[in-house]
């Protein structure tokens, strides 16, 4: 069975610690999309990791983990990360797809030099290549995987390459141009280095499905950030949906049996883009310095993320363009301080109240419509049966599940892997 574990909002949900929990029931955990370019948290008895690019079963030492073909696989960082993973002393097997692609020194670089020249009207990226590789990919002059191990091609493609590239990097960015001869030998250790992890994931996985092998599918940011159906042009350059699985992992789209939406108790957001409920000054600082397990500072970037409300209209949007058969509420822990609790139930826009996510640009004029709801005022971190929980904890749970339309089946009330109440 195949199943997805996707955030439903601006992505940070704690999907890390999701999927490390659903991991143990899984004999395959693939990463399917995305990049380096975001980081999970987990935190486990081997110590807490930040991943960006192994899938997150790599602390389960029976299961397999993909990079499949959907991924910008930056090799650098896989290497700093495996680096990190292995001297903590845990042992895993990964296999990379043979038509995944390869990003490139220059789209670090591109990424980079772009942000700067846009200045204030920058998109926030995380600077890791990712809108510059898969502009690449789209335009039909990435490297998949394969092509390091046929140096005469794979030369041939890298000079052409650069010959527009340097181009870009002296007359637009005027900036050192990059000797392609560098470039190609460093694929070529690379090329190495991943050797004996390169398969044909796909095949892996239609094989797997057919003996009835236990499938995640590990999906990073969420629904906001997606290509196509997120707050465009602020979003990442890959599509964070569940129906992207079957693409980025080469299966076919009715396999997908369960899709897992994980959303915060709250909102965080990481970059640039219109975030309807978000707060500022004191009420952003408190909730930021006691939100997540060390507050709310990107796991990539180091950077404060912006925080805010629930709001509704963004997550049940969120759950529906997932196509969510469940819900996981997370870091509903973080909300014990708060007398009452507000909810951004709609958004106002020229007087008139919408219960429907919006376009970017209403996004940015939409005034959040807000519900308060009483607090719990008191820990529940620890807390190990819903039942136990204090009646407003539930009832918040409840207000919210009604709102959104999809069944929140779990509830997490810390950062620990332990920490999962499941609701009837
Ligand atoms: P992901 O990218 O969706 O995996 O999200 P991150 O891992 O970057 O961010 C989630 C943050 O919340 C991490 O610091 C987690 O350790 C933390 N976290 C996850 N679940 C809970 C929870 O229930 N309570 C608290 N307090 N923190 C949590």
């Amino acid at each position: 069975m195949v199943k997805a574990i996707v955030g439903a909002n601006w992505g940070d949900e704690g999907k890390g610690k999701i999927t490390d929990m659903c991991a143990e029931k899984s004999d395959i955990v693939v990463r399917f999309q995305g990049g380096a370019n975001a980081g999970h948290t987990i935190i486990n008895e081997h110590g807490r990791f930040a991943l960006h690019l192994l899938p997150s079963g790599v602390f389960h030492e029976n299961i397999t983990n993909i990079i499949a073909n959907g991924v910008a696989l930056d090799i650098d960082a896989l290497r700093r990360e495996i680096g990190e993973v292995e001297s903590a002393g845990v042992k895993f097997t990964l296999r990379i797809s043979d038509r995944a692609q390869v990003l490139l020194k220059h789209h670090i670089l591109l990424d980079t030099y772009e942000e700067e020249r846009l200045k204030d009207k920058k998109f926030g990226s995380t600077k890791s290549g990712i809108a510059p590789f898969f502009s690449d990919k789209y335009a039909k002059v990435g490297i998949q995987v394969w092509e390091l191990y046929n140096k005469e091609m794979l030369l041939e493609k890298i000079k052409g390459m650069y010959e527009k590239i340097n181009v870009t990097l002296k007359y637009l960015y005027n900036k050192p141009e990059i000797d392609y001869m560098q470039v190609y030998n460093k694929l070529l250790e690379d090329a190495e280095y991943i050797k004996d992890m390169v398969t044909d994931t796909s095949k892996l996985l239609r094989e797997a499905i057919k003996e009835g092998k236990e499938i995640l599918l590990e999906g990073q940011l969420g629904s906001l950030k997606d290509t196509d159906h997120g707050i465009y042009p602020y979003v990442t350059s890959s599509p964070t949906l569940a129906g992207y699985g079957s693409v980025g992992a080469g299966i076919p789209p009715y396999e997908i049996k369960e899709i897992l939406a994980v959303t915060k108790a709250y909102s965080s957001a990481v970059g640039e883009g219109p975030f309807v409920c978000e707060y500022f000054g004191d009420e952003a600082e408190e909730l930021r310095k006691r939100g997540g397990d060390k507050g709310e500072y990107g796991a990539k970037t180091g950077r404060p993320r912006r925080v805010g409300s629930f709001d509704t209209v963004a997550t049940r949007y969120g759950v529906e363009i997932q196509g969510a058969t469940q819900v996981c509420m997370t870091c509903l822990d973080v909300l014990s301080y708060l007398d009452t609790i507000k909810v951004c139930t709609g958004y106002e826009l020229d007087g008139k109240i919408y219960k429907d996510f919006l376009t970017t640009d209403l996004l940015y004029k939409a005034k959040p419509v807000y519900e308060e709801l009483p607090g719990w005022k008191t820990d529940i971190k620890g807390i190990k049966d819903y039942n136990d929980l204090p009646k407003e904890a539930k009832d918040y749970v409840d207000f919210v599940e009604k709102q959104i339309g999809v069944k929140i089946s779990m509830v997490s009330n810390g950062p620990e892997r332990s920490s999962i109440l499941f609701r009837n």
